[in-house]
């Protein structure tokens, strides 16, 4: 494919139309910038009637697949970012679980010395009766003893 020259002395480039009436049809076109030349001629020939159906329906279908992926890679970016947010939190309950087992254990602990301590309580003072009566027992013997001794 040779480069074409416009009648105003720039170069041309061979660009392709998309639109409805000349679907993928090749084309040179004036690469002057500005208005001063918009000059361009058809490369390919014209294109038939039913490739002007045909080709603007499967450019529609490619559009809206385009599109329902740009939806999909926004939901994952979205969904990546959750993720990202999600697994911290997750780290931060592993951390608390981990302290509150430590201060479930730590508090056991202390139940299991509060019910001992309870325990040796109850048996004091179920022991501690039974041994005060027996040295008030005790001291009465005695002291009808010194008394049988005075008299
Ligand atoms: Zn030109």
């Amino acid at each position: 494919m040779e480069g074409r020259t416009c009648r105003c002395g720039h170069v041309m480039d061979l660009k392709t139309s998309w639109t409805d009436t000349n679907p993928g049809r090749r084309f040179f076109v004036c690469d002057q910038k500005g208005d001063r030349c918009r000059c361009f001629v058809w490369y390919d020939p014209p294109i038939c009637d039913r490739s002007k159906v045909v080709i603007p329906g499967l450019l529609r279908s490619i559009r809206r697949l385009e599109d329902e992926i740009s939806t999909l890679q926004a939901d994952n970016r979205r969904l990546a970012a959750e993720n990202i947010r999600l697994e911290a939190a997750n780290t931060s309950f592993e951390s608390d679980n981990i302290t509150l087992q430590a201060e479930n254990r730590r508090l056991q602990a202390m139940d299991g010395k509060l019910r001992d301590a309870k325990r040796r309580q109850v048996q004091n003072q179920t022991s501690a009766p039974g041994s005060s009566r027996c040295w008030i027992f005790f001291a009465i013997i005695l002291l009808l003893g010194v008394w049988v001794f005075m008299y």
